[in-house]
């Protein structure tokens, strides 16, 4: 495989010394990590050797904070000191790769009702808040009745427990006839779906989501080809699939926090609220596909914690309860079954990074889905549209087996056609979890529309019947 990230600064984690190796031998290591951000930032990206395969498995099962991310026969981890002396402990070979900022906290803004002025609450230079997509999808309704409607899908954990959080909130968007938007899975129309944030911390998925809503309700009747989309199509959009997890991050402000997980406390109200351990449930480990299986860990604190039980998440059980409602199961329960030829519709589920397209299964890469020519050769096309670092693959192929994921879900159960797309590069400008908010304009946005409108289009026939 092709190198993904820049050249490192050979730094043997020694242990209890990795902080110390770095600040205190700056010239013995070459080329170091900017020397104020080591010394400001206790949060670090280790790259350790686990090349596919068991070893890769190992370093998920342990509970590490493994990033969507590989080079090779390496994958990134994300922590503090700690971590270091972890990794050694477990008999990994690491390296500092990269010295972050420290996020910094701040306290929550508490907001009973979205506001219509909300549309403008931004953080880290221009990312919008929950409160603000919230208020956008308000808008956009507002604005074209005859093409937009927001629909309340359920509530997030914290709204369940009556401790501030969120409605989960999704726009369907068609040029609107009778039956058009309706949760009743036999709708006139194919659909085609796509989410931001399920992963809170992936702040590019959701400002994508935001641009793609805008393109469509402004692009009708002007732009041929999204007048012919939505005359044919309902598209969906989740912009923000975890909303409690997004109000973390975003307290923040200009270090946006590492939250990945959802805000249910329940188990793990112990961990440290460092990046590697953290409360929560990863919402793409929890669905009930193989939950339990390869790339899930069993602690609470830990990024890929999957949760007391299947689904046990109102996230996690809202989004199927949607899914269902707009999709019919097309497909049988055998592994290796396919759905025929003539089923409909498409689910995107958008990550960040690493530049990869995924499709299931996600839980091993020993069994290929049922209809894994046409997912591949999906997965091809929209890969070759993002550019020429974008690779496709099953999970297990390009990075790590990782069972309890929405995507495997969404095609386990209903047979509909899924993938997951990691945006955006490991390294450079618009790298990481957090690129500067032009990326989005620059990089990513000219990119994902074209994969979006391939994807769309696709939502009548995926499988070519
Ligand atoms: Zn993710």
């Amino acid at each position: 495989m092709k190198p993904r990230r820049r050249p490192l600064p050979a730094l043997a984690v020694a242990g209890v010394a990795v902080a110390a190796v770095i600040t205190a031998s700056p010239t013995a290591a070459g080329p170091v990590p900017d020397v104020t951000s080591v010394l400001a930032g206790p949060t670090y990206v280790y790259k350790v050797r686990a090349p596919l395969g068991v070893a890769a498995q190992d370093l998920l099962g342990r509970g590490f904070d493994v990033l969507e991310d590989r080079d090779g026969e390496y994958l990134f981890v994300l922590g503090d000191a700690a971590t270091g002396t972890g990794l050694e402990q477990a008999g990994f070979s690491a390296v500092v790769d990269e010295v972050l900022p420290a996020p910094q906290w701040a306290p929550p803004k508490a907001k009973a009702q979205v506001e219509a002025a909300d549309i403008d609450e931004t953080y880290y230079g221009g990312y919008h808040t929950v409160n603000a997509h919230w208020a956008h999808l308000d808008l956009v309704a507002q604005d074209h009745p005859d093409l937009a409607t927001v629909v309340d899908y359920g509530d997030s954990w914290r709204k369940t427990q009556g401790s501030g959080g969120y409605d989960l909130r999704a726009v369907c968007i068609t040029k609107k006839n009778a039956g058009d938007c309706a949760l009743d899975p036999n709708a006139p129309k194919p659909r085609f779906f796509v989410m931001g944030q399920l992963h809170a911390r992936e702040l590019t998925t959701g400002d994508v989501a935001w641009r793609w809503i805008d393109h469509l309700v402004q692009g009708y009747g002007t732009d041929a080809e999204v007048t012919a989309l939505l005359d044919t199509t309902e598209v969906w959009v989740v912009p923000i699939a975890n909303p409690d997890g997004v109000d973390m991050v975003q307290q923040g402000g200009d270090t946006p926090r590492y939250q990945r997980k959802n805000a249910n406390n329940t188990n793990g109200s112990n961990c440290s609220g460092t990046t590697s351990s953290q409360i929560g449930i990863d919402l793409n480990r929890n669905a009930d596909s193989h939950w339990s299986g390869p790339g899930s860990s069993d602690n609470p604190c830990d990024q890929t914690y999957k949760g007391p039980s299947a689904n046990s998440e109102a996230e996690t059980q809202a989004l199927q309860a949607l899914w269902r409602g707009l999709y019919r199961d097309r497909r049988g329960t055998g592994v290796d079954e396919a759905a025929p030829a003539d089923t409909t519709g498409v689910v995107v589920s958008m990550h960040s990074y690493s530049n990869l397209v995924l499709f299931p299964w996600g839980w091993t890469d020993d069994r290929h889905a049922g209809n894994d020519a046409a997912l591949r050769g999906m997965a091809r096309d929209m890969a070759a549209l993002g550019g020429e670092e974008w690779e496709h693959g099953q999970p297990g192929e390009v990075l790590y087996n990782a069972a309890g994921g929405t995507d495997d879900w969404v095609y386990d159960d209903l047979g509909v056609a899924s993938f997951v797309w990691e945006i955006g590069p490991a390294w450079g400008t618009c790298a990481g979890f957090f690129p500067a908010y032009s990326c989005q304009e620059s990089t990513f946005w000219p990119k994902l529309l074209p994969m979006l409108v391939y994807a769309a289009k696709k939502a009548p026939s995926p499988y070519g019947g």
